[in-house]
């Protein structure tokens, strides 16, 4: 077929139209019809794609919200955190630390400007979190401030442990454990009650019943349990932190050197032993080398 011809007969009268079509006519036609369903198709699949991506992005913003509010409650832990340990700086009189940011800036580390993370800025401005979408720094700000509050925790605890084991390591007992227990005689210069002579006593008497417990004043190991000449069976005790205690004119020994011992453990039984008139406990506080007046050590 070369040609073919269309022809138009209009209703209920009028000229009669015609066409002629050569088959190149045809196939132009042909081509046209291809096209549009081809770009029809094309569209659809277009159509499908956007409302899928649609979808996509309002899961992907539900996600994102979700995140957003978990930042939120990061930020406001962080801030019970942050007051937690303020307080318990300030039980132990220590000062309040800075923010991690501001102890990065003022640590001279550098002219860079953070983000500045200040989680109760945060809380009662949430245009950080602009909208629906955390902020990398933010969020990298609140990491930062995690990590640097890790090590102020750190610090805290070493500083409660130090101030535990000083206050372990400090004399604060009676040395004796006997309820009607008694000081003859204090520190500092006295008649001596065997020569008479005026000389410097370097203890505090302590007199109880004759094989009374004779107590470790403060935790520590124990340097010396023998004799030693006018005190008798002496027990000596090395605390650290500075600290040594002294017991002499023991009836008895408990402990032998090398032991640890805790405040209130029985290191030995009461007595006279050595240059004495009577049964009591010699008992001295040596503080950095230097003998003190133990009666200061004693809280109960
Ligand atoms: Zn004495």
């Amino acid at each position: 077929m070369n040609r073919c011809t269309l022809i138009f007969i209009p209703q209920p009268q009028g000229a009669v139209h015609t066409l002629r079509l050569t088959r190149w006519h045809i196939c132009v036609c042909a081509v046209a019809v291809f096209i549009f369903f081809v770009n029809c198709g094309l569209l659809a699949f277009t159509i499908t794609r956007l409302i899928q991506q649609n979808r996509d992005l309002v899961g992907a913003r539900a996600i994102l919200d979700s995140q957003t509010a978990q930042i939120e409650r990061f930020a406001a832990e962080m801030d019970s955190l942050v007051a937690l340990e303020t307080r318990a700086r300030d039980v132990f009189g220590l000062p309040p630390r800075r923010s991690a940011a501001e102890h990065t800036r003022q640590g001279g580390q550098g002219g860079e400007e953070h983000d500045g993370y200040e989680s109760s800025e945060l809380l009662s401005s949430p245009s950080s979190l602009s909208g629906h979408r955390p902020a990398a720094g933010t969020l990298s700000a609140l990491l930062e401030e995690a990590r640097y509050r890790q090590e102020t925790f750190n610090e805290l605890i070493e500083h409660v442990t130090r101030e535990r084991d000083q206050l372990a390591a400090t004399p604060c007992i009676w040395p004796v454990n006997a309820p009607d227990a008694w000081i003859s005689s204090g520190f500092g210069y006295r008649e001596d009650p065997i020569s008479g002579k005026r000389t410097f006593h370097d203890g505090m008497d302590v007199v109880a019943p004759v094989k009374s417990p004779v107590m470790a004043t403060a935790d520590g190991v124990v340097t010396f349990a023998a004799w030693d000449g006018g005190l008798g069976w002496v027990v000596t005790i090395d605390h650290g932190y500075g600290y040594k205690t002294r017991y002499g004119h023991n009836h008895k020994l408990l402990v032998k050197k090398g032991d640890r011992v805790r405040r209130g453990d029985v290191i030995a039984l009461e007595g006279s032993t050595g240059r004495t008139t009577g049964p009591h406990v010699h008992y001295e506080v040596i503080y950095n080398g230097k003998k003190v007046n133990p009666y200061r050590y004693l809280v109960n």
